[in-house]
């Protein structure tokens, strides 16, 4: 089966904007771009007006939580049974995709144990729709530094934590080997958390336990997230070898330069902030940024002067699914170009996911994860808002 796409001009990722094109999708595969008289096919759709793009990325989500201003994030580890959070989490991958995100990295399952390893499947077989997913798993937390903390509760309370317990070397490369079997494609550690005397975020795991989970992931074949909002954590998340580094808020000049030269990654995770401040009052809609922001936006620019490689990673979940757009407005705000936040929701996240090859681009061979929206995004990125037309692994969202 083979469909040729006909849109008035193409972001390949490789160049600017260029009109004249069409694009033939065989299976899953994008075959040919080429001018729109060189291509035969068994369907044609016509996208006129439309500007056809790779499909939009976010490397750092969570489909198995929703906005904890619906309801605490504590309570849905508590209280939300893994099959009632997995119905949720399918209705997110549909509404994600929707919104033209064909690709999600999905970094914890926060309590819900492998549900995204069968989501996974689950999108994969076409059972349903939704984003390619690169998954976690449960995640791996030092004992007692995650949540829900148990100083909130009675000492003699047995309760499930958001994440998988490891105390020494012996246990975190256990849980590394167990996550890994059970079908994570990336190991995800906290290397900070809010785990201080008064809930101040202190580092958790040590850098020998770090490295030692690192070493066993990368003999596995897979890459290590780190979750560090401290300089500190993001010191000891580069010095143990991890891949990419998640938040990273409180990281300093030369922890960046760090980053920079051990050719880290960095996701911003912007979005996690504004909605945290948005939900506890401290920031108004069009208001002035709190604290909190103005650390994040502060990390930011640091993160682009040291020349670190920053992708697109949003902590949807913390928001609500299908608005992870936002993310790439957000890092334009704080100075990036609509291109700059278009090439990191795309060919940089690819390569963060070590996709280069195949995803993040119009280029014959890739996969076919495209869509097609109306007006010039690289003038206005809310001509992303609504994509016209999604296409993933070579399926049309909606039909
Ligand atoms: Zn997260």
């Amino acid at each position: 089966m083979t469909i040729a796409l006909h849109p008035a001009r193409i972001w390949s990722a490789d160049d600017g904007v260029r009109a004249g094109l069409s694009v033939l999708v065989d299976g899953n595969h994008i075959a040919k771009v080429s001018p729109r008289t060189e291509l035969t096919a068994d369907e044609h759709i016509n996208l006129a007006g439309a500007t056809l793009l790779p499909g939009l990325m976010d490397i750092h989500s969570h489909l198995f939580l929703h906005p904890y201003n619906e309801t605490p994030w504590d309570d849905q580890v508590l209280k939300e049974a893994e099959a009632y959070r997995t119905v949720r989490a399918v209705n997110h991958a549909r509404d994600t995709l929707g919104a033209g995100f064909t690709t999600l990295r999905d970094l914890g399952t926060e309590g819900a144990g492998y549900a995204d390893v069968a989501l996974r499947r689950a999108i994969a077989e076409g059972l349903t729709p939704g984003p390619r997913l690169f998954v976690a798993g449960p995640a791996i937390v030092a004992t007692g530094s995650y949540g829900p903390a148990r100083r909130n509760f009675r000492p003699d309370c047995c309760f499930p934590q958001g994440a998988e317990e490891a105390s020494g070397i012996d246990q975190i490369v256990r849980a590394v080997r167990h996550q890994a079997a059970h079908g994570a494609d990336w190991i995800k550690l906290y290397a900070d958390y809010r785990a201080g005397p008064n809930g101040e975020t202190v580092p958790t795991f040590s850098i020998d336990e770090m490295r030692a989970a690192a070493d066993m992931a990368h003999s596995l074949g897979r890459p290590v997230a780190s979750h560090a909002t401290s300089d500190e954590g993001m010191r000891r998340s580069v010095l143990a070898g991890v891949d990419t580094i998640e938040h990273g808020y409180g990281g300093s000049a030369a922890t960046f330069a760090l980053m920079h030269l051990k050719k880290i990654a960095y996701l911003p995770t912007l979005m996690a902030v504004k909605s945290i401040s948005l939900y506890r009052g401290d920031y108004k809609p069009g208001g002035d940024a709190s604290p909190r922001m103005a650390e994040a936006a502060n990390a930011f620019r640091l993160a682009r002067e040291a020349q670190v490689t920053i992708g697109c990673g949003s902590d949807v979940g913390v928001f609500a699914h299908g608005t992870n757009l936002d993310e790439l407005i957000a890092m334009r705000k704080l100075g990036m170009s609509n291109a700059e936040a278009l090439a990191a929701a795309t060919a940089i996240n690819a390569a963060i996911l070590r996709r280069p090859n195949d995803l993040g681009r119009i280029r014959e061979g890739f996969l076919a994860d495209l869509i097609a929206v109306d007006g010039d995004p690289l003038a206005d990125l809310e001509a992303l808002r609504q994509p016209r037309f999604v296409m993933a692994d070579g399926r049309i969202f909606g039909r």
